[in-house]
């Protein structure tokens, strides 16, 4: 497979783009080799600019659960279009979305949308502060909450690829009040809540897609619920990933834990950039302009993000059985893939929830970012590589997530754990 034009493509990027990309982990880093170029996507498929066409198990980090160029989403962007792409002034499809992402949840009330999921978090442990009146906050070692300074703090995503915990530029006053806690380890959060009675929230991924596929333990979750109760702290549900990806009535629906506050992101702009935070009525009630804690955003509820977002949604919740045919066929990925490196004699964890699926080169169990750490990087960086020659395109990095999409098809998975077969004997043999 000639991958030439990337490679020039990639040259030329690197001379006007600091690595040639506009989000670190899409530079190939972790895995070595050159990020491919993307020329077009249909479906399940990604084409590169030299003309190979790859199975995609990214597909764009999550936001597309329908697959590239779903002819319902790309038909309301199309309209919306015509419309005008920006006003700055309010649209009815703000309410109309905001309407539907409420109807999922029983956490919600309200809602507010920004542009991205970094905005959407960062407005949401202003809200937990300004509601609480509190400054301290507690987050988990590999969870990644987007690039805001007091959440890049032992974060996941390409914060772990780059070995970067904390990254220079963050002074160490912005983050003396992010506590940090061990995944699933309700002690060390316990420890937290003695060391400090400042915290205004938790917030956790509750099921963490940026160490990998890591799931918290329901008890922990319910754990969680009971401290921030006992001490007047905001639980908040980072859902930007997992959100109508693990579940479509989120974590709160399958863990029985419900959260204070909830951020999304991804899926719920159906490609466009679009980010939400909500809460109940009277938390939002302190949000801008009907309370004191300030937010605000040029592009927020975006008309044509949020055609993209509602014809995403709508669909969605028409078709909700989907979620359990995702589940079976990201189930049978793993576990073809998981029987395929056993029979060459290498160990592989395995995970799936709703349309997210997750693995690790490890001989044990993986339930927090240290376990996550213990993996095997050079195996990983190998697989990915001869996986991508051989036409599947999984995520760059093992602290990431893979995804199906209602455009992956029973064949196509088979044809991966197949070309995984082959692979692994392979690297076994190579041995
Ligand atoms: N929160 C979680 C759980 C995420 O996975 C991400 C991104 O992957 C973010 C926040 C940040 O979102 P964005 O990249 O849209 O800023």
């Amino acid at each position: 497979m000639s991958r030439e034009a990337s490679n020039v493509a990639f040259s030329e990027a690197q001379s006007l783009i600091p690595g040639g990309v506009n989000s670190p982990v899409r530079a190939f880093k972790s895995v070595g080799g050159t990020p491919i170029f993307i020329a077009e996507g249909e479906g399940a498929y990604l084409k590169d600019i030299d003309g190979n066409k790859y199975v995609d198990y990214v597909q764009s980090w999550g936001p597309l659960i329908f697959g590239h160029r779903d002819e319902t989403i790309e038909n309301a962007v199309i309209n919306a279009v015509k419309s005008g792409l920006s006003f700055g002034a309010p649209t009815e499809a703000e309410t109309q979305l905001a309407k539907l992402v409420v109807s999922f949840f029983d956490s919600i009330d309200k809602v507010r949308f920004v542009s991205s999921g970094t905005e959407a978090v960062m407005s949401a442990i202003r809200l937990a502060r300004g509601f609480t009146g509190r400054d301290d906050i507690v987050k988990f070692t590999g969870c990644y909450h987007g690039h805001s300074d007091s959440l890049l703090v032992e974060a996941g995503s390409g914060a772990a690829t780059f070995g970067n915990p904390s990254s220079p530029g963050v002074p160490a006053d912005f983050t003396k009040h992010t506590l940090l806690a061990e995944y699933n380890n309700i002690e060390s959060v316990r420890k937290c809540f003695k060391d400090s009675s400042d915290i205004a929230c938790i917030i956790i991924e509750p099921i963490a897609g940026n160490m990998g596929l890591v799931p918290a333990d329901k008890e922990f979750l319910a754990q969680l619920r009971e401290l921030c109760d006992e001490n007047g702290a905001l639980l908040i549900f980072d859902e930007v990933m997992s959100g109508f990806r693990a579940s479509i009535n989120g974590a709160e629906s399958i863990t029985g834990t419900i959260p204070d506050i909830l951020t999304l992101g991804k899926v719920i702009g159906g490609g466009m950039p679009v980010g939400a935070f909500g809460a109940s009525a009277k938390i939002m009630a302190q949000l801008s302009p009907d309370g004191p804690v300030y937010q605000a955003g040029t592009l927020s509820g975006n008309p044509v993000a949020m055609a993209a977002g509602l014809a995403a949604l709508t669909k969605l919740k028409k078709n909700a059985r989907v979620m359990g045919v995702l589940e079976e066929r990201g189930k049978r990925l793993v576990r073809g893939m998981q029987e395929a490196a056993k029979a060459n004699g290498i160990n592989m964890q395995i995970d799936n929830r709703g349309s997210m699926f997750g693995f690790f080169f490890n001989d044990n169990e993986v339930k927090n970012f240290a376990h996550a750490c213990n993996s095997d990087a050079k195996l990983f960086a190998e697989f990915h590589s001869k996986m991508l020659d051989a036409g599947f395109y999984f995520a760059c990095s093992l602290y990431e997530t893979g995804f199906i999409s209602t455009a992956t098809t029973d064949v196509m998975i088979e044809d991966t754990i197949n070309a995984s077969k082959r692979i692994f004997k392979e690297i076994a043999d190579a041995r």
